[in-house]
């Protein structure tokens, strides 16, 4: 196998093949005819709502790049919908332009401190809506791609590990409320301190970005794999129970211990993995735990001679393991 390129990251914010979805909250069936209209030439996935009650439950949903709404709307007003949107989490980042038949500063300088990013008054000069749209968009397109960045590693092109915490929590609630199984494996190259002393750190780095990259071409596209740190690596797979998750995690052992490697043929590279997973619905574990059982597992397998894949259990609570550092 030959040594390649940094691989591309495993887990992407912006996804170029689909189209941005914009969230339009009015009340007004005019105005939703009117705006689809108009917009249906853009790039953009245009769903709607009728009330700000519906428009939330859809935000939260489906994460549009941009909202555009209204603020005259009967029960609970735009001023209302804006100030839920951006007291949560999941909502908070979501680009929000304002629509009003009012034209008064006063509401605008009051959405405009609510966290809306733009504002333009009915009736609509169209023209001006969908730059505006655009605008925003583009903007949204840039953030996600600073915040995507943010989560790379960059030795390597998999998840750092921040992303590997973000990703971790979400499997896990997802776990918790829908059961589906989920597997982690920790992962840690073998002796990996003498390939830098007796080859050089150039070597050792050629070594991550290459395993990296065995890791990339043997996962599903729904894996998240991630460097947990150094030498050590993490790999989240949802919808895989420990059994399946095994497999996997042996075809990956497997090929790195097959590399002939350019710069040191006569030495092969080997890794130890610690597995751990649920088959199904979960008893509502912590990260930690979980991440507990596995590098249980990870030590297990260093202590058993290493280049072997050991499955484990997701910690109870009150058990003990020996921390990650100490497991290689
Ligand atoms: P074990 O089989 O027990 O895991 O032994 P090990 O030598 O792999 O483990 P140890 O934790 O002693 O050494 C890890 C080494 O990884 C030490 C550190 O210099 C090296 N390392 C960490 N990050 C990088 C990196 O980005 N590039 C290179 N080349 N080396 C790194
Ligand atoms: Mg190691
Ligand atoms: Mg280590």
């Amino acid at each position: 196998m030959q040594v390649g390129a940094v691989v591309k990251p495993g887990t992407l914010l912006v996804d170029s093949n689909s189209k941005p979805v914009v969230l339009l909250i009015d009340d007004s069936a005019d105005v939703h005819r009117l705006v689809r209209t108009r917009l249906r030439y853009e790039a953009i996935e245009l769903v709607t709502a009728f009330s700000g009650v519906e428009g939330i439950a859809i935000a939260r949903e489906k994460q549009p790049w941009t909202i555009l709404l209204d603020l005259d709307m009967p029960e609970m007003d735009g001023f209302s919908v804006l100030r839920e949107l951006k007291a949560a989490s999941d909502t908070t980042s979501i680009a929000v332009i304002v629509l009003s038949g009012i034209s008064e500063s006063q509401d605008k300088v009051t959405a405009f401190d609510l966290g809306a990013i733009d504002y333009v008054t009915k009736p609509f000069d169209f023209a001006e809506l969908r730059a505006r749209l655009r605008s925003s968009l583009r903007m949204q397109r840039l953030m996600k791609m600073l915040a995507e960045r943010a989560e790379v590693d960059g030795l390597t092109g998999l998840g750092n590990r921040p992303q590997f915490d973000r990703r971790l929590r979400q499997e896990l609630s997802e776990n918790a409320r829908y059961g589906h199984p989920l597997s982690l494996a920790l992962m840690d190259l073998d002796h990996f301190k003498s390939i830098n002393d007796t080859y050089g750190h150039p070597a050792g780095d050629e070594v991550l970005q290459e395993f990296a990259k065995i890791v990339f071409g043997s996962i599903r596209s729904t894996d998240i794999a991630c460097r947990y740190g150094g030498e050590e690596f993490a790999l989240i797979m949802p919808n895989t129970a420990p059994d399946d998750a095994r497999a996997v995690c042996d075809r990956i052992r497997a090929a790195v211990a097959a590399v002939k490697w350019a710069r040191h043929p006569e030495r092969p590279i080997t890794v130890s993995m610690g597995l751990s997973g649920l088959a199904g619905p979960g008893p509502g574990l912590t990260a930690e735990a979980f991440i507990e059982g596995s590098d249980r597992a990870l030590y297990t397998a260093k202590r058993s001679g290493r280049n072997q894949v050991v499955v484990g259990n997701p910690a109870t609570p009150g058990g003990s393991t020996p921390p990650l550092a100490k497991a290689g």
